[in-house]
């Protein structure tokens, strides 16, 4: 690789000023994150820097996401606030965290696809204890009653006082509302086409061998589309290192999943293996890209791009991160950073 040190500085304080902190830092060590803030209770503690309306940034601050949140969250997006049946609810809020949100909940892979027991299990009664949200047994014809959770309009002020204004504050903002769009669209699907498309989304299904070869087959094309963008690349180019330093981390992250076992029922694998193959997408899509060199000299079509390798880099961070998988990258070190450390610096 040929980036020099004149181009990497040129490179790390472009996307340091352009591209990555302004608005969110997130603390991220996979041992640390998930702490025991009370009895029974996992919070995970994040970093925020919210954005005064005059321009300037406050302090950041802590900001804990308790579990029930995502619950809150999900219940946020059905037009009547109301979800059907707990496999639902758990798979809309699997989804949510695999596309990127902050939320702290493991799920495993079960056969109605991702679960977590805390959300149906404790979370759930917590929150309808508190009057955030009402539960109701919906009768159902020759089968088992369905439990439907609904957000009440006091939840509704609870969640828009409380995490409106996180939310907004995230990075890759159209993409995250791209997300919630896209979660909206599959409240009109039924329970078992949501199951099997998660099941095929995230591959938790399959023998954990198939996984592995799946997620190396990803690896090695990682690896294909990284020698591309290196036998083309531009020594003074952001966007080069925004896709090598993603696709680095995404073979990272394979690997690491690999190397931990997959024959395990965590969904933390799978997450992994979905992202990676976005960036994947994505980094191949940008391979032969017009270099620039500043990402805001970029047109659109390179903006999006950009944008959208950079936000699945961020949800498989958040991802590998959660499930101690692998150590995200982003924050104090950086892309260029990374990446200089993966090549034994050679940049
Ligand atoms: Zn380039």
């Amino acid at each position: 690789m040929a980036l020099c040190p004149a181009n990497l500085r040129f490179a790390i304080g472009t996307i340091r000023v352009v591209n990555w902190p302004v608005f969110v830092l997130l603390l991220y060590k996979s041992h640390e994150f998930l702490e025991e803030m009370s009895e029974n209770r996992i919070t995970q503690v994040i970093r925020v820097q919210i954005p005064l309306k005059d321009g300037r940034d406050m302090a950041p601050q802590h900001v804990e996401w308790p579990t029930e949140w995502g619950v809150l969250l999900a219940l946020t997006l059905p037009a009547d606030r109301e979800i059907y049946s707990k496999v639902r609810l758990n798979k809309i809020i699997a989804l949510l965290q695999r596309d990127g949100f902050p939320i702290s909940n493991r799920f495993y892979n079960s056969v109605m696809g991702p679960m977590d027991f805390t959300i149906h299990g404790r979370d759930a009664p917590l929150l309808e204890k508190e009057g955030l949200i009402s539960t109701d047994e919906k009768p159902m014809r020759n089968k088992n009653p369905v439990t439907s959770y609904r957000l009440t309009d006091k939840g509704l002020g609870y969640f828009q006082q409380k995490y409106s204004c996180i939310i907004d504050s995230l990075p890759y903002k159209p993409l995250f509302n791209a997300t919630m769009d896209e979660v909206r669209r599959s409240f009109h699907m039924t329970t078992s086409e949501i199951v099997d498309r998660v099941h095929e989304e995230l591959m938790t299904q399959v023998a954990p061998e198939v996984l592995r070869q799946r997620m190396m087959a990803v690896a090695e094309m990682l690896e294909r589309t990284i020698g591309e963008v290196e036998r083309y690349h531009d020594d003074s180019c952001p966007v080069c290192v925004e896709v090598l330093g993603s696709s680095e981390f995404a073979i990272k992250s394979i690997k690491k999943a690999v190397e931990q076992g997959l024959d395990n029922k965590s969904s933390g694998k799978n997450m992994v293996y979905y992202n990676s193959h976005q960036v994947l997408h994505w980094a191949q899509k940008l391979a032969r890209h017009n270099h620039v060199t500043d990402v805001r000299l970029g047109d659109d079509g390179l903006s999006r791009l950009r944008m959208a390798i950079c936000y699945r880099l961020y949800c498989l961070e958040e991802n590998a991160g959660r499930y101690g998988i692998a150590e995200p990258i982003r924050d104090e070190s950086g892309l260029s950073v990374f990446l200089q450390q993966q090549v034994g610096g050679e940049i």
